[in-house]
């Protein structure tokens, strides 16, 4: 099932999520859609937030679909270790057309839940790591324009004001 994706300015995006505490059934269905959901929306990253659903959950493939083994799902994730530094253009699904730079750590490991629950590590680097790092912030209520210039935000925040009265939002 293919999820419509929560645009900035709806409430779920800015709550803290829940923590997983079933891995059932329903738990794997959730993720398949999630998947599917991203990929129909050509992302890269999605955080269970942007289909409404305030749990902590991400699917990362940052190789959209090319390789099977780069899938990633991580529940209840944490960021146990961060290095070095990079700037790149960051967007996100729940703020199409958006772009700016964002600076994050360059390298970054996180702590997390498989589908069955069992816990495990990751290292990624550059978008990997940037990956990583937006989505747990998704996770926590942040999104990355909460990691630029407060002028920068209040011209993203003005616009959107501007595309929800013209109902293009
Ligand atoms: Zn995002």
């Amino acid at each position: 099932m293919i999820y419509p994706i929560v645009k900035y300015g709806d409430p779920v995006l800015e709550k803290v999520a829940a923590p997983v505490t079933a891995f059932d059934e329903g738990l794997k269905k959730l993720i398949e859609d999630m998947f599917e959901s991203m990929y129909a929306a050509h992302g890269v990253g999605l955080a269970a937030p942007q289909i409404g659903i305030s749990k902590r959950i991400a699917v990362i493939d940052v190789t959209f679909k090319e390789d099977p083994n780069a899938k990633l799902v991580l529940i209840n994730p944490e960021i146990i270790h961060t290095e070095g530094k990079q700037t790149q253009n960051e967007g996100c699904l729940s703020l199409p057309e958006f772009r700016e730079p964002v600076s994050r750590a360059r390298r970054a490991t996180v702590r997390a839940q498989d589908v069955t629950g069992k816990f495990f590590e990751a290292t990624g680097e550059e978008l990997l790591a940037r990956a990583f790092q937006h989505e747990i912030d998704h996770l926590n209520g942040r999104l990355y324009i909460a990691h630029i210039s407060g002028l920068k935000r209040d011209l993203i925040k003005r616009k959107v004001r501007k595309l929800v009265k013209a109902g293009e939002w």
